[in-house]
């Protein structure tokens, strides 16, 4: 009898204990190494560690929503998830619909092409007359530059994909010149497939951050909570991991 009362107690303490564990709902896009990825069933990478290393710190259990990368800000406005690490460059336009912490990383626009591309530079997308299709994944500062850059300037075409792997599919089977995408992504990509380079020049360097609801008073808290991680090197030591040294 005593056995099942403990046993009783002990179920109880655990139902409370998983009603109480406040959670923290991350929404990304696991489709961008190596910031977020799946690895079998789990969804892996710098965000998710650092975001793991935060919440940690401030006392939630993290779950990983995944969706499109162009479905994170609207979820975010609506309050589905509690914020946003997507290797999400800060830019002024999203900050008029949400709030940014520190940054925690640099990301580069870069290009993508075949090797026998005629395109060798960056500027050869803006040069008189150019007439290039361009991939980019939809919603990011990639498109976003791009579309104003390059389609709206009468210099060629801009394909919006799902994702940066859809794109690349598409350049690989000749339906676009390049894709304009994320550096580390990138490095990526060109790994996992043959006959693609990155052309050395860039198109533009941001600035990595965390994404919360206008007002929330999370920012703070996280701002703190990355702090001291960055200052103890967790962050550093998460993205040599993701990241080694070239
Ligand atoms: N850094 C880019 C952006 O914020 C791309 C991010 C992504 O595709 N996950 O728009």
């Amino acid at each position: 009898m005593k056995k099942i009362i403990a046993l009783v107690l002990v179920c109880m303490f655990c139902l409370t204990g998983l009603a109480l564990a406040d959670e923290l709902h991350m929404g990304t896009n696991a489709t961008f190494p190596p910031y977020e990825y799946y690895d079998g069933d789990t969804i892996v990478g710098i965000d998710a560690e650092v975001a793991a290393a935060i919440c940690e710190k401030l006392g939630y259990d993290l779950v990983i929503d995944d969706m499109e990368f162009d479905a994170t800000i609207p979820a975010l406005v609506a309050g589905k998830i509690d914020f946003i690490m997507a290797g999400l460059t800060v830019t002024d336009e999203r900050k008029q619909s949400v709030d940014f912490t520190d940054s925690y990383a640099t990301g580069v626009q870069v290009i993508i092409v075949p090797e026998d591309s005629d395109i060798t530079s960056v500027d050869d997308l803006f040069a008189e007359g150019a007439n290039h299709t361009v991939g980019v994944q939809s919603g990011t500062t990639g498109d976003i530059y791009c579309t104003g850059d390059i389609q709206d300037a009468g210099l060629g075409t801009v394909q919006q994909f799902k994702n940066g792997a859809d794109a690349v599919l598409a350049l690989t089977s000749g339906k676009i010149d390049c894709v304009v995408i994320d550096n580390e992504p990138a490095k990526n990509f060109v790994a996992a497939n043959e006959g693609l380079k990155i052309l050395d020049t860039e198109y533009i360097t941001e600035d990595y951050a965390i994404a919360v609801q206008k007002g929330s008073e999370l920012t703070q808290k996280m701002n703190d909570a990355l702090k001291e991680l960055i200052d103890d090197g967790t962050v550093a030591a998460i993205i040599d991991k993701y990241i080694p040294a070239e």
